[in-house]
């Protein structure tokens, strides 16, 4: 583990590549919240460009469907203030040639090896090459290059780990206010202002798959309370505040009390057990309904990002939710339901 010293320093280092990193595209952004959901994805100092570049498909794929819901007429929006930006052409071009394909069911379909293999030269010529530039000066401090991968530094993942929240929302935050601030997205964005929702979230479309999906196996009994839910009300099982990433097994069906009363914090030990056990045997339902709204499903991934949310909980010490106002510590003994 770092110094507190050391992480401290990362942070700071993080703060001035934002402040004065030269990103004149978003591909920095991206890598940024690639390294930050691989750091507790996978538990290698050694990220493939490979690797990098399937993130960069997930994030960029939402992103070159046309932005459609401003008054202005519906356009693919503009990443980079003086030309095209390759990773979108490129999604774009192997979607028109799979026009049914959706981030989940891409990497199994013809041309997604060829789109990797596209995308993982951009990363690697783009923002690998240029992240780590600082004002004139170059400082590694988050990795070393290698020909086809980077490798973190020493202390480098765990404090992407231990940070990821902070890291996610500064990547997103940085990358809204690039593309607001870009003068040829105008006549696109109108004035709405659902670009982060656009840019990061689910569309309701598919949460209502989803729902329904979950409503199906459930036979529509909220995850929290048992009672009945009548609407196709869906929450993120570890916060989206925490975790800001879709994945299907994620997902319960909850009253819409239940979560506006959970927010934002962890599920106390009792539902983590329920979920793991839910999750371990609807794993193939899941599947199928993430398959449907388009969305990832994977639950070992699921299971490693609930691990990480509630260990770094256990940590700090913090509180779960158990029912409306009650409350319970978050101790090391809940990291045994996701052994
Ligand atoms: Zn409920």
């Amino acid at each position: 583990m770092p110094s507190a010293k050391d992480q401290l320093l990362f942070l700071s280092k993080l703060q001035r590549l934002f402040a004065e990193g030269d990103f004149t595209a978003t591909y920095k952004y991206a890598l940024l919240i690639a390294m930050a959901d691989l750091a507790i994805e996978v538990s290698d100092d050694r990220l493939t460009h490979q690797a990098l570049a399937a993130k960069f498909i997930e994030l960029y794929w939402q992103q070159s469907a046309p932005y459609g819901t401003g008054r202005g007429e519906p356009a693919v929006l503009e990443q980079n203030p003086s030309g095209p930006t390759k990773v979108i052409s490129d999604i774009v071009l192997f979607r028109n040639a799979q026009p049914s394909a959706t981030v989940q069911s891409a990497p199994s379909l013809t041309g997604y090896r060829e789109l990797i293999t596209k995308v993982a030269e951009t990363v690697r010529k783009q923002p690998v090459e240029f992240l780590q530039n600082l004002g004139r000066a170059t400082d590694p401090f988050l990795y070393e290059r290698e020909r086809r991968a980077i490798v973190l530094k020493p202390g480098v993942a765990y404090c992407l780990r231990r940070f990821q929240p902070l890291v996610q929302q500064l990547a997103r935050s940085h990358w809204v206010a690039h593309i607001k601030g870009n003068k040829r997205n105008v006549p696109i964005l109108g004035n709405q202002d659902d670009l982060e929702s656009f840019l990061f979230e689910t569309p309701r479309q598919a949460l209502t798959i989803i729902g329904n999906g979950l409503r199906g196996l459930t036979n529509n009994k909220c995850f929290y309370c048992a009672g009945t839910v009548r609407e196709a009300e869906v929450d993120h099982f570890v916060p989206f505040s925490l975790y800001p990433r879709d994945l299907a097994h994620n997902f319960v069906l909850a009253h819409k009390t239940c979560n506006g009363s959970k927010s934002d914090a962890l599920a106390a030990r009792s539902h983590l057990e329920r979920w793991v056990r839910f999750i371990d045997d609807h794993d193939a339902d899941i599947k199928e309904i993430g398959q449907k709204a388009g969305r990832i499903a994977d639950a070992s991934t699921s299971l490693s990002v609930a691990h990480w949310g509630y260990k770094n909980a256990a940590d700090v010490g913090a509180r779960a939710w158990l029912k409306r106002g009650t409350y319970e510590a978050v101790d090391r003994g809940y990291l045994e339901c996701l052994a």
